[in-house]
């Protein structure tokens, strides 16, 4: 429709909102402060604004349909307006939208709890609510820390983290993974965590190598800080490190490891969970349980705001009182946040546990789909690596494929490639110099197929420029 502004203009709306494209865009800019954004660049862009979104399809307020090639940022595993999902949540908004679990349950949160149990790896027994992933992260460092010192070890206080790891933004995560560029104000504010070598991929290194050096670190660490290390935490597959599969062998090595050393073990699946590495989790895959399991991202099939940390029932039992000891009352968990065990997410949980158990079956062919359209990038100039766990894949851009010599910082090589591949129709998000593409798990195998001739084109649309800045020039 159109309204007519205050001095008399006529400005196209569109349906419903009332508010014309180019006034969002105005407002977005005044207003909105953005995540993860240098501001300066986005005040200079026209901004993408999404309005809707069908199937694996965004649309933006402009009219422009883009494929999420980004998942949403990692989270969206049925696509969007999923009838189920929607229907499930109307259906728990007809009875209530939020109550606390502060010192009460609630409908929703009970089945999802029982559900999550039923269908993670064995021995975890608890379910502990919060909202995000770094929530999740934060829970299970302080249940770890906490754990030990109700035990009567203060002392074990320190977590083994891995280097190019990332739990999520809050303090607690960052101290376990950080990242000079993005971290450097807080640097002094963490505690002293040992970080250990990652087994990234390494030109000159066998697998067996890496795997090797990088559980030998941490055997090192184990070793030498004896009584000061409670818990080690890793990603299965790293992924705001660019997608970075570890050698097989490795996560059962370090849970190996730390069972040899009495250490608990922290697996953050909170990007890897719900079927993104092929599995319903990638922890599955080397048949290793931890003691401590994040879960974010994908749980509610990326409609809501809802993460949990599962936990063993070793360490949930340290966490009680002595019954005739008031003073053991400090052994509590006094952690929680506003919306913990939200009923809305939990019940998109569940809806969208139903849907995954019909897609699961399908993963592993559409992994193979998506390798199969990734292949040929491996011959493009400017592509260095391709990673892939499942449905997330990282490629790395390089200025010369035989040394590997990475582009300069300044053009980001990433957001250029990018732009091309949004116009062609899809909206991917780089890290650093690295494109990550994250389709939605209910993604078909044709349209993975069209996503990945979109990557194609646009790599081949941005090649000039590409060429440009790799001479320098
Ligand atoms: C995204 C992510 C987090 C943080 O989750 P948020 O919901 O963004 O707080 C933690 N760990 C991993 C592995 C992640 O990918």
């Amino acid at each position: 429709m159109e309204i007519t502004m205050g001095d008399g203009s006529q400005v196209r709306t569109e349906d419903g909102d009332g508010i014309a494209p180019e006034m969002l865009e105005i407002q977005d800019k005044a207003f909105v402060w953005h995540p993860f954004t240098a501001m300066r660049e986005y005040l200079g862009a026209s901004p993408l604004i999404i309005k809707r979104g069908r199937g694996i399809k965004l649309q933006d307020t402009r009219g422009r349909w883009y494929f999420d090639g980004t998942s949403s940022i990692w989270l969206n595993v049925h696509g969007h307006r999923v009838e189920k999902l929607d229907a499930a949540i109307r259906s728990q908004l007809d009875l209530i939208a939020h109550s606390t679990l502060l010192g009460q349950g609630n409908v929703p949160s009970i089945i999802l709890a029982k559900r999550l149990v039923e269908i993670a790896p064995g021995g975890l027994g608890k379910v502990f609510y919060s909202d995000s992933g770094a929530t999740a992260v934060e829970i299970a460092l302080k249940m770890a820390v906490q754990y030990w010192a109700n035990l009567g070890q203060p002392g074990r206080r320190l977590i083994v983290g891995f280097s190019g790891g990332y739990h999520g933004d809050t303090l607690g995560a960052v101290g376990v993974a950080h990242d000079d560029l993005f971290h450097w104000p807080f640097l002094g504010l963490l505690p002293p965590h040992p970080i250990a070598p990652y087994p990234r991929p390494d030109r000159g290194q066998s697998d067996d190598e890496r795997r090797a050096r990088s559980l030998a670190a941490v055997e090192k660490i184990l070793h030498d800080r004896e009584g000061e290390i409670g818990a080690v935490i890793v990603e299965p597959v790293q992924g705001a490190a660019g997608i970075v599969p570890p050698p097989g062998g490795f996560l059962a090595g370090l849970r190996e490891i730390c069972d040899r050393f009495q250490v608990l073990l922290i697996v953050d699946e909170v990007a890897t969970g719900f079927g993104r590495t092929g599995r319903l989790f990638a922890c599955e895959a080397e048949g290793v349980a931890p003691d401590l399991l994040c879960l974010g991202k994908g749980l509610t099939g990326g409609y809501l705001p809802l993460a949990a940390t599962l936990a063993t029932q070793e360490i949930f039992d340290a966490f009680l009182t002595v019954p005739g000891r008031p003073e053991s009352r400090r052994r509590t968990f006094f952690h929680g946040h506003s919306y913990t065990g939200n009923p809305l997410a939990c019940a998109a949980a569940l809806a969208s546990l139903d849907l995954l158990e019909e897609l699961l079956p399908e993963l592993p062919a559409k992994a193979a789909a998506l390798a199969g359209a990734l292949a040929p990038l491996r011959d493009r100039p400017f592509v260095g690596e391709v990673r892939q766990a499942g449905l997330m894949a990282g490629i790395d851009l390089v200025a010369d494929r035989a040394s590997g010599r990475p582009f300069p910082a300044e053009p980001h090589v990433g957001f250029l490639v990018a732009r091309h591949i949004a116009d062609r129709g899809m909206i991917i998000r780089p890290i650093g110099s690295t494109l990550v593409f994250v389709p939605p798990l209910a993604a078909t195998f044709a349209e993975l197929e069209e996503m990945g001739g979109i990557l194609r084109n646009g790599l081949d649309d941005a090649a000039l420029e590409l060429e440009r800045i790799a001479r320098g020039g």
